[in-house]
């Protein structure tokens, strides 16, 4: 019988793992957490980069090259827009902005994120439940040189170059977990840390009220977004460093080491294997790079027949 897993993402590396989750596991045996604390207001407009990223993957939408926004994509907005004189930072493309336009009307008729959310799957064909982290909003600030930087401000804007001091998610204390998060938690067997932004895209997650607490005593495997010391893309691995950590698999093992049964790490790293599995989390070693839709599978397939294996020597115990 199939697992039921819920599976926590950022965007880019969340979403490639995901896809692969999708192709193995049915819609009622998954349940796909994804981060918001990149979510922000902009020309009066509600963002959320990383929900849409997940979003247009599964729907078959995403553009691979750039990692975000859709494929078939016009900019005629964008291009009359700097005709204006007007902020154009943050790119979005004519059939994005029908996404945009279209929820910040829905929410500010009164729906939760969650409940659009919902609704824009219905539309792209998605039958797995993505839900946002939360309603509620948060927003990750990162603490520079340069001074206090909203996410994408510091991620896009600036290309993110200011030097990093921490981090801090505004709102997460008032802020509830979506209705229906810690139940998937409570009626999954394991839960899957994708290979996504510690720092900026799981941490956020983590740190929403009950969601630590619904982790203790479940199964949890993570998959290492740094491969050979680096980040695949973006600056995961210059966060760490910035934290005064040296970037590696195993730097990602101790800093989910609270919660963390296993861990996929890349070939590359497999030296790390015993540092990690000496923390006494359980280590796999594979390929971890998602360059094709045959990786995402495999990788997924990887880690779900790694967890089952944790799972089946949980219950040994
Ligand atoms: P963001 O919200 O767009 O930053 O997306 P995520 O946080 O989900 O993903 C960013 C992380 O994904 C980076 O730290 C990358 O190193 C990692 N990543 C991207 N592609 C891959 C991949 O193919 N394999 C692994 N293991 N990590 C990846």
């Amino acid at each position: 019988m199939a697992l039921k897993i819920t599976a926590l993402a950022g965007g880019t590396g969340g979403a490639k793992l995901v896809d692969g989750l999708t192709t193995l596991l049915e819609p009622d045996k998954l349940t796909l957490v994804v981060n918001t604390g990149d979510d922000f207001e902009h020309l009066g407009l509600a963002i959320s980069p990383d929900l849409d990223t997940v979003t247009y993957t599964l729907a078959g939408l995403a553009n691979p090259q750039s990692g975000w926004g859709r494929t078939d994509e016009t900019w005629n907005f964008l291009q009359t827009l700097k005709e204006f004189g007007s902020p154009v930072w943050f790119r979005l493309g004519d059939r994005d902005l029908a996404l945009h336009v279209e929820r910040t009307r829905r929410m500010k008729a009164g729906l939760p994120l969650s409940d659009v959310t919902r609704a824009f799957c219905r539309i792209f064909g998605i039958d797995h439940v993505i839900l946002p982290m939360t309603d509620d909003p948060v927003r990750t600030i990162v603490e520079t040189d340069d001074g206090d930087l909203p996410f994408q401000e510091y991620f896009v804007k600036h290309s993110h170059e200011p030097q990093v001091r921490g981090f801090r998610f505004e709102g997460i204390e008032n802020a509830k977990p979506a209705p229906g998060f810690l139940q998937a938690i409570e009626d999954s067997e394991a839960v899957i840390l994708c290979p996504s932004n510690p720092w900026v895209s799981i941490d956020p997650i983590l740190a929403l009220s009950g969601v630590r607490e619904a982790l203790e005593g479940k199964v949890t495997v993570g998959v290492s977004p740094i491969i050979g010391g680096q980040a695949v893309r973006g600056p995961a691995a210059k966060m760490f460093q910035a934290m005064g950590i040296t970037p590696s698999a195993c730097a990602v093992a101790e800093h989910y080491q609270q919660i963390l049964s296993g861990i996929l790490i890349d070939e590359v790293d497999a030296e790390l294997a015993p540092e990690i599995e000496a923390l006494g989390i359980r280590t796999k070693v594979t390929q971890t790079m998602m360059k094709t839709q045959p990786d995402r599978k495999r990788l997924a397939e990887e880690v779900l027949a790694f967890t089952a294996e944790l799972i089946e020597a949980e219950s040994r115990r």
